[in-house]
């Protein structure tokens, strides 16, 4: 995959022999390796541990019973392992705060055995759709046990919480694919985060490796960066990708889609046909869409006293109305099929905001306002819209700030160091799998629990 290999030069001094000794000795944080996919390799480093109670350990019992998986369900076997890759907990039967001790109680003897990289997941019922006050107060508390959690996990262990409608069905085929997602390498860089999977039921892909075998997808601003991995990860997942970037972008597109063996379409996307363009090829190449990545995306920084119309316009014009107005156009004019997945890309300054920011902040929190105001509209069409939020990414882009906040940037975070564009990929993936037809309206940061936006 196309990431720059420099992880950092913080990272290279404490992982050399004299780096890492004079680390140790002044207690300086060293940054795990992270497990990232690889075919070949288990989707976790050890057996899944299940607990709970709930509505749903049957239903998670049977999609941990795949042969991907080593299940240990004590509850049933009063079987152990020394080591565990994953500890999952159906807290679902929490319906008090009293009952909150069964989180202290499963988790707390599992955090030191467990391997480097490990998953714990916590599952729980969608706080808003819950009627019984006190469990409402229970199931919200669980956010603050999950994220808190991430804090403290060390070697590259991470910590997410998925909420589940209680009208899902109980077969939950819904809920598979984001319990694949988290239980796996793909989601290494995504840590203390919260989705929410709704009632819709979903079909599994005949192969978990090629979920988008089929599908055709279109990602903006793929010449370069964290689009060129996106393309490249839709197209090992199996989708026909159709490269979007400006047409001054030239070769490096092209390099992109031969890459992916996809089509190169130089385009604009703040163009006002851009839309109407993009809906005309794919209608007469391809029948349609299934996926929109809109990826494409500028900085123009300037403290907001130093300001000048042109940055502000670009980066909403590129960042926040492109996007809009892409899914508008494609939406009408029925190149957008039904089953398809919008995915956006927000960031953490859209979350948190940040200084010299004014114009991207305002931009990447729109794009949450857009997932947020065409969740419930492209559902009634079938369409999924969800967004990633990337934090500190190792790109051109963030080659190029100042040294000390670069380093700054890297290390504040719970996994304490930079992500890989493969990382946002993967993550635009897991909502673009079909799979994922019951996941709409979220926004996932990949951010390694960066405590900026945190
Ligand atoms: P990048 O600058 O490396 O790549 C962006 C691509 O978008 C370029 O190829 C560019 O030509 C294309 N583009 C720009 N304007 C366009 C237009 N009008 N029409 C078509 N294409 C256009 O950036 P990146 O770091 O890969 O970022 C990709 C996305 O991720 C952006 O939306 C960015 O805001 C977001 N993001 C990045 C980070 C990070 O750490 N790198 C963090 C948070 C969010």
């Amino acid at each position: 995959m196309s990431s720059p290999g420099n992880a950092g030069l913080y990272s290279a001094f404490v992982h050399s022999a004299p780096g890492s000794f004079i680390a140790k000795q002044a207690g300086l944080p060293i940054p795990t390796p992270l497990r990232r996919y690889k075919p070949s390799e288990p989707a976790l480093p050890g057996p899944v541990l299940l607990g709970g109670s709930g509505r749903l350990v049957e239903p998670l019992r049977e999609i941990l019973s795949s042969p991907d998986y080593e299940l240990i369900h004590n509850a049933t076997t009063g079987k152990s392992a020394d080591k565990y890759g994953a500890v999952v907990l159906d807290a679902t039967g929490i319906t008090s705060p009293a009952d909150l001790k069964e989180l202290f109680e499963f988790f707390g003897p599992t955090l030191r055995s467990v391997t480097p990289c490990a998953r714990f997941l916590v599952i729980g019922t969608t706080p808003e759709r819950v009627s019984d006050p006190d469990e409402r107060v229970a199931q919200r508390a669980l956010e603050g046990f999950t994220r808190s959690l991430g804090k403290e996990l060390l070697k590259g262990a991470t910590a997410q919480l998925v909420y589940v409608s209680p009208d899902a069905t109980t077969g939950l085929s819904g809920l598979e694919s984001t319990v694949r997602f988290i239980l796996s390498a793909k989601s290494t860089y995504v840590d203390g985060q919260v989705i929410r999977v709704g009632d819709a039921d979903a079909t599994a892909p005949a192969d978990w490796d090629k979920p988008l075998a089929g599908r055709v997808a279109v990602v903006t601003g793929a010449a370069r960066g964290i689009g060129a991995t996106i393309a490249e990860v839709l197209a090992r997942d199996g989708a026909h990708v159709i490269a979007a970037d400006i047409p001054a972008a030239g070769e490096a597109l092209s390099q992109t889609a031969n890459k992916v063996k996809g089509t190169a379409f130089p385009i604009d996307v703040t163009a006002e046909d851009a839309g109407a363009k993009l809906a005309e090829h794919a209608l007469e190449r391809h029948g349609g869409i299934d996926i929109i990545v809109n990826n494409a995306g500028i900085t123009r920084d300037k403290l907001l006293a130093n300001m000048d119309a042109a940055r502000w316009d670009a980066v909403i014009g590129v960042n926040l109305i492109a996007p809009l107005q892409l899914v508008n156009t494609l939406v009408e004019k029925g190149a957008l099929k039904s089953g398809g997945a919008v995915v956006d890309v927000s960031s953490i300054a859209g979350i948190a905001g940040n200084r010299g920011q004014t114009n991207y902040g305002t931009s990447k929190a729109g794009v949450i306002g857009l997932v947020d105001a065409y969740a419930p509209v492209l559902a009634e069409k079938g369409i999924t819209i969800n967004a990633v939020a990337p934090g500190f990414i190792e790109t051109a882009m963030t080659a190029a700030i100042p040294l000390a906040t670069r380093e700054a940037g890297r290390l504040m975070s719970s996994l304490q160091q930079g992500g890989q564009t493969v990382d946002v990929a993967e993550t635009v993936a897991y909502f673009a799998n079909p799979a994922s037809s019951a996941v709409t309206g979220n926004v996932v940061r990949v951010c390694g629990q960066a405590l900026l936006g945190a």
